[in-house]
């Protein structure tokens, strides 16, 4: 090792689901949308005038907090954006987990977040779920400096009920409470309306899922003002221009249509409840789902054999070695074509 490199701040990435450069694949890997994103969308770009790129974006993408702030009924002080929920995320834990107590999270769940927990130098400890998944908020009473709970969780898909997230909200008036709400349109019922009852609550969703617009990198916090403020102060000590011009153009048009995205989202909710059916009759096993993917244990054939025997055949989805979860796949929920192309694969496989 090079002397220098003692000085160096070491970091054991977080690695994302694989994106497969082969064209003719069967992508059910990384909890994308099937769907296009909305026509308005489309429009937004094609109209968009390259000549303004030449100029700084708004450094508080007010067109698209407005937007924001309107869909959701809040306001636009109430609203802070970023590329991608990610962005928001590990800025809201730089922000407000700045404590020498451990912050806390349910030991399955997004594996990002040990990941930003150490970058940001917090202390941790994960909370074991029940044996079936779920989460018990009397858990959640620890001595802590912050919380942060993805609801509906990944990789289990299973959603909680406002109830269970407001108790522990109103257990911890002392500390930040971060609900993920990355899967929330997939059939769960959002927490947002109790950010207007408690100053320590902050919802962070994204429009990489359930808008079809992972591409574009557009993430959102909705939380009382002066939550809101904190994160912008930190922003503005980082990086001003986070949302470009084409992003907030593309987002704002998306979020004026909220017709369209609930649309697709019923179409999903409709091939995931049909997707249950099938793969209950194939031998599998799952949590009950409220998001865009399925967490699939088989009874008798191995997780790893059943995620290469299907990457044989062009069809990503994912897999995690790591002893917790090794026996289940995560299956995003595709079209019903492709989730038919699926069952075809898996009932050969399973044969
Ligand atoms: C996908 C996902 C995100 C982040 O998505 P972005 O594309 O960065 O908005 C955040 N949390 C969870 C639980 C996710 O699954």
């Amino acid at each position: 090792m090079a002397e220098w490199e003692n000085n160096v701040r070491k970091a054991v990435p977080y690695i994302p689901g694989e994106q497969p450069k082969e064209k003719d694949i069967i992508k059910l890997n990384t909890n994308e949308n099937p769907y296009p994103p909305s026509p308005a969308v489309k429009e937004a770009l094609e109209n968009f005038d390259c000549k303004e790129m030449r100029l700084y974006p708004d450094p508080e993408a007010s067109e698209l907090v407005n937007a924001i702030a309107g869909e959701y009924k809040v306001k636009p002080e109430e609203v802070f954006v970023g590329v991608g929920s990610d962005d928001v995320l590990s800025l809201a834990f730089m922000t407000f987990f700045n404590s020498d107590r451990p912050i806390l999270f349910p030991d399955i769940t997004y594996s990002f977040y040990d990941v930003w927990a150490e970058i940001h130098k917090i202390p941790y400890e994960t909370v074991p779920l029940n044996s079936d998944f779920t989460l018990d908020p009397e858990v959640y009473t620890l001595e802590n400096g912050g919380i942060v709970i993805a609801n509906p969780n990944a990789p289990t898909g299973i959603y909680e009920t406002v109830e269970t997230i407001e108790k522990i909200v109103s257990a911890n008036p002392g500390s930040v409470v971060i609900i993920d709400e990355a899967y929330i349109d997939f059939g769960g019922e959002s927490c947002l309306p109790l950010t207007k009852k408690y100053d320590n609550l902050l919802v962070v969703q994204t429009f990489s899922k359930s808008r079809s617009m992972a591409g574009i990198r557009i993430g959102f916090a909705i939380g009382n003002a002066q939550l809101i403020k904190y994160m912008n102060d930190v922003k503005f000590s980082i990086n001003s221009y986070t949302m470009n011009r084409t992003a907030i153009a593309a987002g704002t048009a998306a979020a004026k249509d909220s017709e369209y995205y609930k649309g697709t989202c019923e179409k999903i909710i409709r091939t995931r409840e049909r997707a249950k059916n099938a793969l209950t009759r194939m031998g599998f096993e799952f949590p009950d789902s409220k998001s865009n993917f399925l967490f699939v244990k088989h009874k008798t054939v191995e997780a790893k054999t059943i995620f290469e025997e299907l990457k044989k055949r062009k069809i990503y989805v994912r897999y995690w070695d790591k002893p917790a979860i090794k026996d289940y796949l995560r299956i995003t929920v595709g079209t019903s074509m492709e989730m038919q192309k699926l069952f075809d694969a898996l009932t050969e496989i399973l044969k």
